[in-house]
């Protein structure tokens, strides 16, 4: 290690940056974080620096330069944007003794500054020695998605609690109490922001002297893969599958998504392949529910959105009927992932006022419905499992009066490194589906502008 990393204290010190430009607006930035006392250095302000001295938090530092400035200060940064004056100005804080950091020149820097992940007084910082700012960047955005934004009022919280948890838990139960914390239900509940409920249960277990002994009963989350590459999903779902014991998951999520569970946690693919059925829908809901009365934290890991075309109401039924809770974490459905993709817009003023999500495939016996009937001028029509029913779909709107010149776009595997999209018109669509060979998953997408109005109502009439 050439650096080696270590927590400045702050509160009461003074941390001087030299410069008034956008590099030094960009490190007060980042010390305005801290409880240091601010000064900045320099003949003039740029707007961000004199709107933060118009409100008194840093001080400014208009006069000549001397050594004193730089005397007892926590951290100096040096950001005039020469380079000749950086370098007298490094020399100069050195000899006062000063910590230097000057930006942009990492030959003259004693501390650099790290990527950091803020969840204060949770605080991670990730270096690279200046060998490779973008892995920083990556692993940053890693570890972002790893924490829960709410984490640190939790560990603020336990802080607080800490004499308390001294004088009232024995020290033989200390460590299995802070576990039980972090790892346990308190931390769970705080993460869904219960944050009141959370400090309850600190409080009760303190007052009872320990971590409750009983194994927590099972949960389910119906979580929300988001359709398309694994950074789709929320970081509230990224949580349920760390805190995951088993996971069953369909066929159609990206499956480097599961690299955010544990390496522990079981997992099991219950895809039904499209007209396969190897896992019916019962058989899914029983395995839910004797994962959970085992005790197990589970989590259902569905493509897209749990609640669009995922049999997800089924699941929670089977889950409300044996009494076990059962949480619900949104996803990214694909028609919103599809439109991203081809950047489009699923709603627009003035031409498209509603959206429909529809499908071609519903329970075998039952008829599919007829999308005409919501398909108005000024409708995005956004429908799902429906390459199958395409001709038909067509069929459908012209004969309710859609022009054949309406625009679709077909977009398979969105988001996806196999990603094809296909623009046609109503009047070919069937014709398109056989002829691109377009196979699930696939969104079509049939749009009727407000303008079209007048189109539609004449072709009705007549
Ligand atoms: N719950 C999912 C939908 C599951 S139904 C959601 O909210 O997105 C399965 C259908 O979703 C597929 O047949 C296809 O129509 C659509 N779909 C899922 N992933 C897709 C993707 N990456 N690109 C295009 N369509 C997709």
């Amino acid at each position: 290690m050439k650096t080696f990393p270590m927590f400045l204290r702050m509160e009461d010190r003074t941390v001087v940056i030299v410069g008034g430009g956008e590099q030094a607006a960009q490190k007060c930035r980042l010390i305005l974080k801290t409880e240091a006392r601010i000064v900045v250095a320099a003949g003039a302000l740029e707007d961000e620096l004199a709107a933060m001295h118009g409100t008194g938090r840093i001080v400014w530092h208009e006069g000549a330069i001397m050594p004193a400035l730089f005397a007892d200060t926590a951290l100096v940064f040096i950001a005039t944007g020469c380079p000749g004056a950086d370098a007298a100005l490094h020399a100069m804080a050195r000899e006062a003794g000063a910590l230097v950091n000057v930006v942009d020149a990492p030959d003259l820097c004693d501390a650099i500054t790290p990527s950091i992940v803020d969840r204060d007084p949770v605080v991670i910082a990730i270096g690279t020695e200046g060998t490779a700012p973008v892995l920083a960047r990556q692993i940053k955005t890693r570890v972002e998605e790893m924490l829960e934004p709410r984490l640190g009022d939790l560990a603020a919280l336990s802080g607080r609690l800490r004499g308390a948890v001294a004088r009232q838990v024995p020290r033989a139960g200390r460590r299995d109490f802070w576990r039980w914390v972090f790892n346990g239900a308190p931390r769970q509940t705080h993460a869904r922001g219960a944050e009141r409920e959370a400090a309850e249960m600190l409080k009760t277990a303190i007052a009872a002297g320990g971590a409750p002994q009983e194994q927590s009963g099972g949960s389910v989350a119906l979580v929300g893969a988001g359709a398309g590459k694994r950074d789709l999903i929320t970081m509230r779902g990224v949580q349920r599958l760390q805190e995951a014991d088993i996971i069953f998951h369909d066929r159609l999520i990206d499956p480097d998504v599961l690299e955010y569970a544990r390496r522990d946690a079981e997992r099991v693919c219950v895809g039904k392949a499209p007209g396969a059925h190897p896992w019916p829908q019962d058989r899914i809901n029983g395995l839910l529910v004797s994962a959970a009365r085992q005790g197990k934290r589970v989590v259902r890991l569905k493509c897209g959105d749990p609640g669009v075309f995922a049999r997800g109401g089924e699941e929670i039924d089977a889950l409300a009927t044996a009494g076990i809770p059962c949480e619900i974490v949104p996803g990214v459905t694909a028609a919103c992932v599809a439109a991203a993709s081809i950047g489009s817009v699923l709603t627009e003023r003035g031409k498209t006022d509603t959206l429909v999500l529809s499908t071609g495939t519903c329970r075998p016996g039952d008829t599919p419905p007829d999308v005409s009937r919501s398909m108005h001028a000024g409708t995005t029509l956004a429908l799902y499992m429906s390459v199958k029913a395409a001709p038909t779909i067509q069929h459908d709107l012209l004969a309710a009066g859609h022009p054949p010149s309406t625009r679709v776009d077909i977009v398979t595997n969105a988001d996806r490194a196999d990603m094809q999209v296909v623009e046609t018109t109503l009047g070919i669509l069937g014709d398109t589906v056989r002829t691109d060979s377009i196979a699930n998953p696939a969104i079509i997408f049939i749009r009727s502008d407000k303008s079209a109005r007048q189109i539609s109502t004449v072709n009705a009439a007549a």
